[in-house]
């Protein structure tokens, strides 16, 4: 597309990360008429690298792995590299409280599987160029946006001087989501007070593919699984999450490799033994984030743009795809029924079904970061004595699980 021309879309979608890229494939799967166009700002392949791990890593849930299969990305995915995790083991650090979950207790063969982003990003967008009706305009970046009387055509208009327009937007473009800004649809936001350490490790001992979190008296610490390419390494590696004050994570960020790898096994209380290697460490703050509203006419966001929380439960892109698939199932339900795209039933239905669960989920979330982040004895107790209480609580501690695989 050459500078300052138009082009018609029935969708656009800003931002091709695992959410925008998951609802391109969704939509284009179900409605091969449909014409989409996708936005993104970075140039792509991100290119995974099979001597080194993707710092950034998920855990997903059996939903979306399900809504991963469904798209027909999850054999890619398993081809690439990914590491499930059968147990999970979460413990209190200044207590004695603690927590097992085991995927025999609900009859699955794992609880879920620890993916690299990049991985993922990389199998959808394989994905996409197999669909003759989505575009994939990248580098790409909106700079402005044009929002449509009810009924209209919504209008972005790139750096390069072109404008796209479609009776429905949807603004995937993540946490820091400029088209979420220049719609102004607010949020209401706060800083955790955290920042997060990620990092891969090879340790002493073997993970035997269990998700392990120590909750400390600066935040948890969460070793997750990860697949070594090699014998030895096999079940030697993970990806650590380590949400700590903000103050302590910039000490901990200057400090030479051994050192750091010294006070993590430490901060572990060596559960992996000994911390035997890391690759580069990188931060992130850690803000939680809610649109008020999910939509205006002609605009829509979903994943990080609408929400983002605390990863201590590693749910933000869970929650994600579950935004995927509502808004993918609400737009086909119109479809079928010939109500145009630009109409606000859809986006008004999508709402509902969204905002509900991932207002819970943060709640949930905030919850646990308080009643972690308190010191008085009283709550030391509740929460040591909550942790055994759940741990013994049969029948409850299945639906628990099975709430937080997405069942
Ligand atoms: C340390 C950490 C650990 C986490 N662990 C987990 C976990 O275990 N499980 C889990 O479910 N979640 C986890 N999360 C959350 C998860 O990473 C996010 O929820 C997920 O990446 C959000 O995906 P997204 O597609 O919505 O946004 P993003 O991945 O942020 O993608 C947004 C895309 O939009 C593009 N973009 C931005 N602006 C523009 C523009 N103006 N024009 C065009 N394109 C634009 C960006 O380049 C980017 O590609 C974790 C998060 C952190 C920080």
């Amino acid at each position: 597309m050459t500078s300052s021309e138009q082009q018609r879309y029935d969708i656009i979608i800003v931002g091709a990360g695992m959410v925008g890229t998951a609802l391109a494939c969704k939509l284009a799967q179900q409605n091969p008429a449909l014409q989409i166009a996708v936005v993104e700002a970075q140039s792509f392949k991100p290119g995974y690298s099979e001597s080194a791990f993707d710092p950034r890593v998920v855990a997903l849930t059996l939903a979306s792995q399900h809504l991963l299969d469904d798209i027909g990305v999850w054999p890619a995915i398993v081809a690439t590299r990914i590491c499930p995790y059968t147990r999970m083991h979460v413990w209190d650090g200044t207590g004695t409280g603690s927590i097992d979950f085991d995927c025999r207790e609900i009859s699955e063969p794992a609880l879920g599987h620890i993916v690299e982003n990049s991985i993922i990003v990389e199998a959808l967008l394989d994905k996409l160029d197999t669909y003759n009706n989505v575009e994939l305009l990248c580098p790409a970046v909106v700079s402005a946006l044009n929002s449509p009387e009810v009924g209209g055509l919504t209008a972005i208009i790139l750096e390069d001087g072109s404008t796209l327009r479609a009776p429905l937007l949807v603004a995937t473009d993540g946490a820091n989501s400029p088209v979420r800004s220049m719609a102004n649809l607010n949020t209401r936001e706060w800083d955790y007070g955290h920042t997060a350490i990620v990092a891969t490790v090879t340790t002493e001992l073997s993970h035997e593919y269990m998700a392990r979190q120590r909750f400390t008296e600066n935040g948890p610490l969460a070793f997750l699984p990860l697949q070594g390419e090699t014998e030895a390494a096999a079940t030697h590696c993970c990806s650590i999450v380590w949400s700590v004050k903000t103050a302590r994570a910039k000490q901990l960020l200057v400090l030479d490799d051994d050192r750091f790898m010294a006070t993590l096994a430490a901060e572990f209380e060596y559960k992996l033994g000994q911390v035997t290697g890391i690759s580069e460490r990188y931060s992130f703050p850690l803000r939680q984030r809610h649109c008020k509203d999910y939509f205006k006419p002609g605009i829509v966001v979903a994943g990080d743009a609408a929400h983002t929380i605390h990863p201590l439960a590693g749910q933000g892109v869970n929650l994600g795809l579950q935004d995927v698939q509502a808004l993918a199932e609400e737009i086909h339900r119109a479809q079928q029924r010939q109500i145009p795209l630009s109409d606000l039933s859809i986006l008004q239905r999508y709402q509902r079904r969204r905002k509900g669960p991932n207002l819970a989920m943060m709640a949930v979330m905030e919850g646990f970061k308080q009643l972690f982040d308190q010191d008085a004895l009283p709550l030391r107790w509740l929460r040591n004595e909550g942790m055994k209480q759940v741990d013994r609580a049969g029948v409850f501690k299945s639906r628990i699980i099975r709430e937080a695989m997405g069942l």
